[in-house]
């Protein structure tokens, strides 16, 4: 459903990912982890494009996303067909980025209707039905503010649902959370994993990512160094730096 396919990425110089092989199948959940700096928000945000790629390429379900091919080259986008494509890929941030003046329907439904998928009526019934999805039924009206960050991120799950993309992408959704909030939002995702929602989430939460991944993809240096059921990659790490990283996590 996702390929990434030689995927290299710099700063001023400076490459933060190197030459990035990942493919990830319909209703697989992926875990990226690594350490910091690794290059794991870079790798998420080439997914959508929200960051472009020097080398390489990405596609979701057959779609380059970001880019399209004339010849042997691939040219950017406009932007309107990349916010098109984008639409394809959900994604969910550490810090919630819900829009302050919305209440959390309205969060929900804003993109599907300016996109005109649906009506106004439609995008609130939308939205209520994704708020009762992440145990939200009766926040409806209610603004950011005057939710936990456990339930804002929960409106945040609901509204990267909204346009019913093929993929989620998730990075380190728990980590600005109180640490007793944590367990609602992973709640929420696991019942996604279950449904076989494609998931690619980038998280600190080890034993979250034991137990709901398919696959456990371990980046350093801005390279994938690893890669291997949860019972591999926990159980019989191969690379040296996946050691000590798991050494010092677990
Ligand atoms: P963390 O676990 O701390 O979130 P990460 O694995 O997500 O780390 P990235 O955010 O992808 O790491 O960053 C990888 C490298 O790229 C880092 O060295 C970072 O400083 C650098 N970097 C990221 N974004 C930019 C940017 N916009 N401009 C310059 N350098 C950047
Ligand atoms: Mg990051």
């Amino acid at each position: 459903l996702v390929e990434i396919r030689g995927v290299s990425k710099s700063y001023s110089g400076h490459e933060v990912l190197h030459d990035v092989n990942l493919t990830v199948q319909p209703g697989e959940v992926v875990a990226i982890l690594g350490p910091s700096g690794s290059g794991k928000s870079t790798l998420l945000r080439t997914i959508n494009h929200l960051e472009s790629v020097d080398r390489g390429w990405v596609t979701v379900d057959g779609q380059l996303i970001g880019y399209e091919q004339r010849g042997e080259r691939l040219f950017e986008l406009k932007e309107k067909e990349i916010l098109k494509r984008r639409t394809q890929v959900g994604v969910v941030f550490q810090n919630f980025n819900l829009f302050p003046h919305l209440t959390a329907a309205e969060n929900i439904a804003e993109a599907p209707v300016a996109l005109k998928r649906v009506s106004k009526s439609d995008g609130r019934e939308l939205a209520l039905g994704l708020l009762a999805r992440v145990g939200l039924g009766d926040k409806a009206d209610a603004y950011p503010r005057q939710l936990s960050g456990g339930q804002q991120q929960r409106v945040a799950i609901a509204r990267a649902l909204a346009l019913a993309p093929k993929v989620l992408l998730f990075d380190e959704p728990t980590s600005a959370l109180d640490p007793e909030l944590v367990g609602e939002v992973l709640d929420v995702i696991r019942d996604l994993a279950t449904l076989g929602t494609t998931l690619i989430i980038v998280t600190h939460e080890i034993g979250f990512a034991r137990e709901v991944a398919d696959r456990i993809v371990f980046i350093d240096g801005g390279q994938v160094l690893e890669t291997g059921t949860p019972a591999q990659v926990f159980g019989s790490p191969t690379h040296p730096r996946t050691k000590e990283f798991l050494g010092k996590v677990l």
